[in-house]
Protein backbone atom coordinates (compact mmCIF):
# COMPACT_ATOMS: atom_id res chain seq x y z
CA UNK A 1 0.00 0.00 0.00
CA UNK A 2 1.01 3.73 -0.99
CA UNK A 3 0.64 6.49 0.98
CA UNK A 4 1.70 9.98 -0.48
CA UNK A 5 2.43 12.80 1.85
CA UNK A 6 2.12 16.48 0.09
CA UNK A 7 0.22 18.64 -1.48
CA UNK A 8 -3.47 19.72 -3.49
CA UNK A 9 -3.93 22.17 -5.40
CA UNK A 10 -6.34 24.05 -7.66
CA UNK A 11 -4.34 25.23 -10.96
CA UNK A 12 -6.29 27.98 -12.08
CA UNK A 13 -4.92 28.75 -16.10
CA UNK A 14 -5.82 31.41 -18.17
CA UNK A 15 -4.46 31.10 -22.06
CA UNK A 16 -2.83 35.16 -22.68
CA UNK A 17 -1.64 37.02 -25.89
CA UNK A 18 1.05 38.43 -23.55
CA UNK A 19 1.90 39.18 -19.62
CA UNK A 20 0.77 41.96 -18.22
CA UNK A 21 3.11 44.50 -16.83
CA UNK A 22 3.03 46.10 -13.93
CA UNK A 23 -0.31 48.32 -13.11
CA UNK A 24 -1.74 47.20 -16.44
CA UNK A 25 -4.47 44.85 -17.14
CA UNK A 26 -4.72 42.20 -20.24
CA UNK A 27 -7.48 40.35 -21.00
CA UNK A 28 -7.34 36.48 -21.61
CA UNK A 29 -9.08 33.44 -22.76
CA UNK A 30 -11.85 31.66 -20.36
CA UNK A 31 -10.93 30.23 -17.45
CA UNK A 32 -9.92 26.29 -16.69
CA UNK A 33 -9.28 25.10 -13.35
CA UNK A 34 -7.96 21.35 -12.82
CA UNK A 35 -6.80 19.36 -9.44
CA UNK A 36 -3.05 19.58 -8.72
CA UNK A 37 0.10 19.85 -6.79
CA UNK A 38 2.80 17.11 -6.63
CA UNK A 39 1.19 15.43 -3.69
CA UNK A 40 -2.70 14.65 -5.20
CA UNK A 41 -1.02 13.66 -8.49
CA UNK A 42 1.09 11.25 -7.47
CA UNK A 43 -1.78 9.89 -5.77
CA UNK A 44 -4.06 10.30 -8.74
CA UNK A 45 -1.42 8.10 -10.67
CA UNK A 46 -0.90 5.49 -8.56
CA UNK A 47 -4.27 4.89 -7.93
CA UNK A 48 -5.41 5.18 -11.71
CA UNK A 49 -2.56 2.12 -12.61
CA UNK A 50 -4.43 -0.05 -9.60
CA UNK A 51 -2.45 1.00 -6.65
CA UNK A 52 -4.01 0.67 -3.07
CA UNK A 53 -3.55 4.61 -2.64
CA UNK A 54 -3.83 6.50 0.34
CA UNK A 55 -3.24 10.93 0.53
CA UNK A 56 -1.90 12.77 3.70
CA UNK A 57 -2.48 16.24 2.79
CA UNK A 58 -4.78 19.62 3.82
CA UNK A 59 -7.13 21.22 2.00
CA UNK A 60 -9.18 24.57 2.30
CA UNK A 61 -13.24 24.11 3.34
CA UNK A 62 -13.98 25.82 0.42
CA UNK A 63 -14.98 25.21 -3.15
CA UNK A 64 -11.33 23.80 -4.38
CA UNK A 65 -11.21 22.22 -1.56
CA UNK A 66 -14.23 19.65 -2.87
CA UNK A 67 -12.59 19.76 -6.59
CA UNK A 68 -9.34 17.70 -5.26
CA UNK A 69 -11.20 15.41 -2.85
CA UNK A 70 -13.69 14.36 -5.69
CA UNK A 71 -11.21 14.21 -8.22
CA UNK A 72 -8.92 11.84 -5.45
CA UNK A 73 -11.94 9.99 -5.17
CA UNK A 74 -13.26 9.32 -8.63
CA UNK A 75 -9.36 8.29 -9.13
CA UNK A 76 -10.03 5.61 -5.73
CA UNK A 77 -7.75 7.18 -3.97
CA UNK A 78 -8.34 7.25 -0.07
CA UNK A 79 -9.05 10.51 0.85
CA UNK A 80 -9.69 9.85 5.13
CA UNK A 81 -6.18 11.24 5.95
CA UNK A 82 -7.30 14.44 3.77
CA UNK A 83 -7.32 17.41 6.55
CA UNK A 84 -9.98 20.44 5.39
CA UNK A 85 -9.45 23.95 6.91
CA UNK A 86 -7.09 25.96 8.68
CA UNK A 87 -6.31 28.00 5.57
CA UNK A 88 -7.85 28.38 1.45
CA UNK A 89 -6.85 25.57 -1.04
CA UNK A 90 -3.71 25.97 -2.17
CA UNK A 91 -3.66 27.22 -5.70
CA UNK A 92 -1.39 27.93 -8.35
CA UNK A 93 -2.31 30.96 -10.54
CA UNK A 94 -1.09 29.92 -14.27
CA UNK A 95 -0.62 32.13 -17.36
CA UNK A 96 0.26 30.59 -20.86
CA UNK A 97 0.88 32.31 -23.70
CA UNK A 98 0.63 31.52 -27.55
CA UNK A 99 4.48 29.83 -27.56
CA UNK A 100 3.41 27.87 -24.94
CA UNK A 101 5.59 29.20 -21.76
CA UNK A 102 3.88 29.50 -17.97
CA UNK A 103 4.11 31.91 -15.97
CA UNK A 104 3.16 30.47 -12.41
CA UNK A 105 2.47 32.29 -9.27
CA UNK A 106 1.39 29.38 -6.41
CA UNK A 107 -0.17 30.43 -2.88
CA UNK A 108 0.35 27.12 -0.76
CA UNK A 109 -2.54 27.89 1.39
CA UNK A 110 -3.56 25.15 3.35
CA UNK A 111 -0.53 22.71 2.45
CA UNK A 112 2.20 25.16 4.29
CA UNK A 113 -0.61 24.18 7.42
CA UNK A 114 0.03 20.46 7.08
CA UNK A 115 2.12 21.03 9.99
CA UNK A 116 4.08 17.94 11.71
CA UNK A 117 1.11 17.37 14.64
CA UNK A 118 -0.88 16.77 12.00
CA UNK A 119 1.48 14.03 10.76
CA UNK A 120 1.84 12.87 14.14
CA UNK A 121 -1.67 12.77 14.53
CA UNK A 122 -1.53 10.38 11.01
CA UNK A 123 1.75 8.16 12.45
CA UNK A 124 -0.62 4.81 12.26
CA UNK A 125 -1.22 5.69 8.15
CA UNK A 126 2.06 6.11 7.95
CA UNK A 127 3.31 2.78 9.98
CA UNK A 128 0.82 0.78 8.02
CA UNK A 129 1.84 2.02 4.65
CA UNK A 130 4.82 -0.23 2.61
CA UNK A 131 5.80 2.76 0.93
CA UNK A 132 5.56 6.47 1.76
CA UNK A 133 5.75 9.03 -1.15
CA UNK A 134 6.62 12.91 -0.16
CA UNK A 135 7.75 15.93 -1.87
CA UNK A 136 8.54 19.49 -0.58
CA UNK A 137 5.55 21.42 -1.49
CA UNK A 138 4.42 20.93 2.23
CA UNK A 139 6.53 22.12 5.10
CA UNK A 140 10.00 20.12 5.33
CA UNK A 141 9.28 19.56 9.08
CA UNK A 142 6.54 18.04 8.25
CA UNK A 143 8.02 15.36 6.00
CA UNK A 144 10.80 14.69 8.61
CA UNK A 145 8.35 13.68 10.76
CA UNK A 146 6.67 11.09 7.97
CA UNK A 147 10.05 9.78 7.98
CA UNK A 148 10.30 9.43 11.81
CA UNK A 149 7.15 7.75 11.40
CA UNK A 150 7.74 5.15 9.02
CA UNK A 151 7.53 1.37 10.37
CA UNK A 152 10.81 -1.01 10.32
CA UNK A 153 11.32 -1.94 6.62
CA UNK A 154 8.85 -0.03 4.98
CA UNK A 155 9.85 2.22 1.80
CA UNK A 156 10.55 6.19 1.64
CA UNK A 157 10.14 7.56 -1.59
CA UNK A 158 11.03 11.54 -2.14
CA UNK A 159 10.95 14.34 -4.74
CA UNK A 160 12.54 16.92 -3.55
CA UNK A 161 10.59 19.23 -5.47
CA UNK A 162 10.81 22.62 -5.25
CA UNK A 163 14.09 21.82 -4.43
CA UNK A 164 16.18 22.66 -1.22
CA UNK A 165 18.91 21.18 1.18
CA UNK A 166 17.90 18.48 2.61
CA UNK A 167 18.74 17.51 6.55
CA UNK A 168 20.73 14.28 6.52
CA UNK A 169 18.38 12.45 8.46
CA UNK A 170 15.52 12.82 5.50
CA UNK A 171 18.61 12.13 2.72
CA UNK A 172 19.02 8.53 4.96
CA UNK A 173 15.73 7.84 4.77
CA UNK A 174 15.45 7.69 0.70
CA UNK A 175 15.12 4.50 -1.31
CA UNK A 176 15.09 6.34 -4.03
CA UNK A 177 15.58 10.11 -3.44
CA UNK A 178 14.10 11.15 -7.23
CA UNK A 179 15.81 14.15 -8.80
CA UNK A 180 15.72 15.48 -12.18
CA UNK A 181 18.17 17.82 -13.58
CA UNK A 182 17.38 21.20 -12.11
CA UNK A 183 16.54 19.41 -8.49
CA UNK A 184 19.72 17.86 -8.61
CA UNK A 185 21.47 21.00 -9.13
CA UNK A 186 19.95 22.68 -6.51
CA UNK A 187 20.69 19.99 -3.92
CA UNK A 188 24.55 19.32 -4.88
CA UNK A 189 24.42 22.98 -4.88
CA UNK A 190 28.42 24.14 -6.87
CA UNK A 191 29.87 20.62 -7.07
CA UNK A 192 27.41 19.85 -9.59
CA UNK A 193 28.74 22.16 -11.83
CA UNK A 194 30.42 20.36 -15.05
CA UNK A 195 29.70 17.02 -14.02
CA UNK A 196 27.02 14.48 -15.83
CA UNK A 197 24.18 13.26 -14.98
CA UNK A 198 26.16 10.02 -13.72
CA UNK A 199 28.07 12.59 -11.65
CA UNK A 200 25.48 13.70 -10.11
CA UNK A 201 24.15 10.51 -9.31
CA UNK A 202 26.88 9.08 -7.28
CA UNK A 203 27.48 12.54 -5.86
CA UNK A 204 24.17 12.35 -4.63
CA UNK A 205 24.68 9.02 -3.43
CA UNK A 206 27.07 9.80 -1.10
CA UNK A 207 24.79 12.53 0.79
CA UNK A 208 23.15 9.11 2.46
CA UNK A 209 20.35 7.38 0.51
CA UNK A 210 19.81 4.41 0.04
CA UNK A 211 19.73 4.75 -3.58
CA UNK A 212 18.65 7.59 -6.44
CA UNK A 213 17.17 8.31 -9.68
CA UNK A 214 17.67 11.11 -12.00
CA UNK A 215 15.10 11.48 -14.64
CA UNK A 216 16.44 12.78 -17.61
CA UNK A 217 13.18 14.06 -19.92
CA UNK A 218 13.10 12.67 -23.34
CA UNK A 219 16.81 10.82 -22.27
CA UNK A 220 15.08 8.59 -19.79
CA UNK A 221 16.79 7.97 -16.48
CA UNK A 222 19.45 6.59 -14.72
CA UNK A 223 19.12 4.48 -11.29
CA UNK A 224 22.20 4.60 -8.45
CA UNK A 225 22.96 2.45 -5.76
CA UNK A 226 25.36 0.68 -4.14
CA UNK A 227 25.14 -2.05 -6.60
CA UNK A 228 26.11 0.80 -8.78
CA UNK A 229 24.18 2.73 -12.09
CA UNK A 230 21.76 1.88 -14.31
CA UNK A 231 20.45 3.67 -17.19
CA UNK A 232 17.10 3.42 -18.29
CA UNK A 233 16.11 3.87 -21.85
CA UNK A 234 12.76 6.32 -22.08
CA UNK A 235 10.03 5.54 -24.53
CA UNK A 236 10.01 7.07 -27.81
CA UNK A 237 7.04 8.75 -28.12
CA UNK A 238 5.50 12.07 -29.41
CA UNK A 239 5.40 14.62 -26.52
CA UNK A 240 2.81 16.73 -26.42
CA UNK A 241 3.03 18.33 -22.67
CA UNK A 242 5.48 17.08 -20.47
CA UNK A 243 3.12 18.44 -17.27
CA UNK A 244 2.84 15.67 -14.46
CA UNK A 245 5.41 13.39 -16.22
CA UNK A 246 7.81 13.53 -12.92
CA UNK A 247 4.78 13.02 -11.05
CA UNK A 248 3.10 9.89 -12.67
CA UNK A 249 7.37 9.04 -12.74
CA UNK A 250 7.32 9.02 -9.12
CA UNK A 251 4.13 7.63 -8.66
CA UNK A 252 4.73 4.74 -10.80
CA UNK A 253 8.35 3.60 -9.32
CA UNK A 254 6.85 4.04 -6.06
CA UNK A 255 3.74 1.81 -6.52
CA UNK A 256 6.30 -0.90 -8.58
CA UNK A 257 8.89 -0.97 -5.62
CA UNK A 258 5.75 -1.87 -2.92
CA UNK A 259 4.97 -4.51 -4.67
CA UNK A 260 8.95 -6.43 -4.73
CA UNK A 261 9.89 -5.03 -8.17
CA UNK A 262 14.00 -4.10 -8.13
CA UNK A 263 14.96 -0.40 -8.66
CA UNK A 264 15.76 -0.68 -12.47
CA UNK A 265 12.48 -2.54 -12.97
CA UNK A 266 10.33 -0.42 -11.44
CA UNK A 267 12.29 2.88 -12.97
CA UNK A 268 11.66 0.55 -16.48
CA UNK A 269 8.19 0.73 -15.95
CA UNK A 270 7.73 4.68 -14.47
CA UNK A 271 9.74 5.34 -17.74
CA UNK A 272 6.87 4.12 -19.83
CA UNK A 273 4.26 5.71 -17.45
CA UNK A 274 5.97 9.03 -18.18
CA UNK A 275 5.96 8.51 -21.64
CA UNK A 276 2.17 7.76 -21.81
CA UNK A 277 1.67 11.00 -19.45
CA UNK A 278 3.62 13.23 -21.88
CA UNK A 279 1.44 12.21 -24.87
CA UNK A 280 -1.24 13.51 -23.10
CA UNK A 281 -2.11 17.17 -22.33
CA UNK A 282 -2.51 18.08 -18.79
CA UNK A 283 -1.41 16.47 -15.53
CA UNK A 284 -4.32 14.55 -14.02
CA UNK A 285 -5.69 13.99 -16.92
CA UNK A 286 -2.90 12.67 -18.66
CA UNK A 287 -1.87 9.50 -15.90
CA UNK A 288 -2.96 6.15 -17.77
CA UNK A 289 -4.04 3.14 -16.24
CA UNK A 290 -2.12 -0.28 -16.15
CA UNK A 291 -4.01 -1.24 -19.53
CA UNK A 292 -3.20 1.50 -21.40
CA UNK A 293 0.83 1.66 -20.25
CA UNK A 294 0.86 -2.56 -21.47
CA UNK A 295 -0.11 -1.10 -24.45
CA UNK A 296 2.50 1.32 -25.49
P1 LIG B 1 10.17 16.35 -14.36
O1 LIG B 1 8.81 16.52 -14.94
O2 LIG B 1 10.17 16.14 -12.88
O3 LIG B 1 11.18 17.36 -14.81
P2 LIG B 1 11.20 14.53 -16.39
O4 LIG B 1 10.89 15.59 -17.39
O5 LIG B 1 12.60 14.05 -16.27
O6 LIG B 1 10.69 14.94 -14.92
O7 LIG B 1 10.24 13.30 -16.74
C1 LIG B 1 10.10 12.18 -15.89
C2 LIG B 1 10.18 10.92 -16.71
O8 LIG B 1 9.11 10.88 -17.68
C3 LIG B 1 11.47 10.77 -17.52
O9 LIG B 1 12.46 10.16 -16.73
C4 LIG B 1 11.02 9.88 -18.69
O10 LIG B 1 11.02 8.52 -18.30
C5 LIG B 1 9.58 10.33 -18.91
N1 LIG B 1 9.56 11.37 -19.96
C6 LIG B 1 9.55 12.72 -19.78
N2 LIG B 1 9.57 13.37 -20.95
C7 LIG B 1 9.57 12.42 -21.92
C8 LIG B 1 9.59 12.42 -23.35
N3 LIG B 1 9.61 13.57 -24.06
N4 LIG B 1 9.58 11.23 -24.01
C9 LIG B 1 9.56 10.06 -23.32
N5 LIG B 1 9.56 9.99 -21.97
C10 LIG B 1 9.56 11.14 -21.28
Amino acid sequence: DLLVVGSANADLVIGVERRPGAGETVLGSDLAVHPGGKGANQAVAAARLGARTALLARVGDDAHGGLLLDSQRSAGVDTAGVLVGGAPTGVALITVDPSGDNSIVVSPGANGRLTPADVRAAAGLVRASRVVSAQLEIPLESVVEAVRALAEGSRFVLNPSPPRPLPDEVLAACDPLIVNEHEAKVILGDTAAGGTPDDWARALLARGPRSVVVTLGAEGALVASARGTARIAAVRVDAVDTTGAGDAFTAALAWRLGTGAPLAEAAAYAAQVGAVAVTRRGAQASFPTAAEVDAL
